[in-house]
């Protein structure tokens, strides 16, 4: 569960009109593992790449997931959990194949889309 009920994200957005402005293709949040059902953000099936725009409160990012003060502590194990299943299923995707590229959602689109694309001329 990658995207926790959330989709279509604002970076989500702004990384998929960036590469649609530099022609590139691809399918949204689709399914790509019979062993876990994580949905990549943005997926190229014949080059195997999955894309994921992880966002800085669910996935727990360094600089910005600031817990709430409230059951702080709860809220820590939730999220530390969540980057746990994060890296479980990058390692099915990866066992299967697929070469997985993860962004922050705090990063510019056009510096999540130069990797995307490298990998893709690769
Ligand atoms: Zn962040």
């Amino acid at each position: 569960m990658a995207r926790f009920g959330r989709r279509d994200t604002a970076p989500e957005l702004a990384l998929r009109r960036e590469l649609h402005r530099r022609g590139r293709r691809f399918f949204v949040d689709r399914r790509v593992s019979s062993l876990c059902g994580v949905r990549p953000d943005l997926v190229f099936p014949r080059a195997r790449i999955a894309v994921f725009v992880d966002g800085c409160f669910w996935h727990y990012c360094e600089d910005h997931a600031h817990l709430p003060k409230a059951n702080a502590e709860l809220w820590r194990r939730k999220l530390l959990a969540n980057r746990q299943r994060d890296a479980q299923n990058q390692a099915i995707l990866v066992v299967e194949g697929w070469r997985v590229l993860r962004f922050w959602e705090h990063e510019r689109p056009e510096d999540a889309a130069a990797p995307v694309e490298h990998a893709l001329d690769q």
